[in-house]
């Protein structure tokens, strides 16, 4: 189902709200309300923008709320399309805002010197035999985030109102999920989506093997036997355990050509990458632009890394780029 609708009333006291990504491919991000006796929880807010502001005000003013009915607001991660908006909007009078500690560090690292960030991935993607450039464009996401300290933070399995959190590592170091106590549906953030496939990524040597985390928070999730699916982008869906075998079975096809890839020399990141097919398209690498290149090496070292924590790689530096190989265990 595509729609262009700015709510949808989904029943058992939520309401999606599409806010909007101007100029990029994903188009929307949801915003969920879910009612509590005191008012509504949001669920991610959006990045920080007037457009999307203004989307937030249009969205509960369409479910017959204002913004003065927000308590609080649960950022799903710290990327700056769920919490860009957070600090604007605590500043226009929401009292709580909520965030997994382990996101709050992350953005902290991040958007205390966004350039300074910037220029540890591009040296980074370097060592990993990817040659960048910085761009101006490089940084735009910076500029529609702002670290904002969150009001309380929270851990998993703990209850906010009718919600309890999840946590779900991988995607982010401190992404959560939150099942809805009552409706039994589970709002998951960026850890699954559909069709997209969530990215997963090493963007700096601070992240160890965010692969193996992500696919441990899939099996998490899919024990859980929600009964519905809220992702952050693209439309509600019933079927959670069907979409988590799909991305399941996605990431062991991914190692599978890694693992080929990786058959006779020691390759870097880049070189592995380059021999991967690329987007559900197939593209050749050399197809994409810089920053889905970019994208492209970052995951590829996850895969890499994740080979490597299982005893099944090992990795070598010389010439200041990492370079990796099998251990014949595989
Ligand atoms: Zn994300
Ligand atoms: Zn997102």
């Amino acid at each position: 189902m595509h729609t262009d609708a700015l709510t949808t009333i989904l029943g058992d006291g939520i309401v999606q709200i599409r806010l909007p990504m101007t100029g990029n491919p994903m188009r929307h991000i949801n915003g969920y309300l879910v009612a509590e006796p005191d008012g509504y929880t949001l669920i991610d807010c959006g990045w920080k923008a007037d457009d999307v502001l203004a989307a937030l005000h249009a969205g509960l003013a369409e479910a017959g709320a204002e913004l003065s009915a927000v308590k609080r607001i649960v950022v799903t991660h710290m990327h700056f399309d769920h919490y860009g908006l957070a600090g604007t909007l605590r500043r226009a009078g929401v009292p709580d805002l909520l965030l997994h500690p382990l996101d709050f560090e992350f953005a902290s690292r991040i958007l205390t010197d966004p350039k300074e960030a910037d220029r540890i991935s591009d040296q980074w993607l370097g060592e990993n035999g990817l040659a960048v450039e910085w761009t101006e464009d490089e940084s735009e996401h910076h500029r529609l985030n702002e670290l904002t300290e969150p009001t309380r933070f929270v851990q998993d399995a703990e209850r906010i109102g009718r919600l309890v959190v999840v946590f779900t590592p991988g995607h982010t170091p401190g992404h959560i999920c939150l099942i809805d106590t009552q409706s039994g549906k589970m709002f998951t953030g960026d850890h699954v989506l559909d069709p997209v496939t969530p990215h997963v990524g090493i963007w700096s040597s601070h992240r160890a093997n965010p692969l193996g985390d992500y696919i441990a928070s899939l099996e998490k999730v899919g024990a859980l036997g929600a009964t519905g699916v809220l992702p952050a982008h693209g439309e509600p869906f019933p079927d959670l355990q069907r979409r988590v075998d799909e991305l399941l079975a996605h990431e062991m096809t991914r190692e599978r050509q890694v693992v080929e890839a990786l058959g006779g020399a020691p390759l870097s990141a880049a070189d592995v990458a380059r021999s991967l097919p690329w987007t559900r398209r197939n593209r050749h690498f050399t197809e994409l632009n810089a920053m889905h290149q970019q994208f492209a090496v970052a995951e590829t070292i996850a895969h890499l890394e994740h080979l490597r924590a299982g005893g099944r790689a090992e990795r070598t530096s010389a010439e200041g780029i990492f370079r990796f190989a099998l251990t014949g265990s595989v």
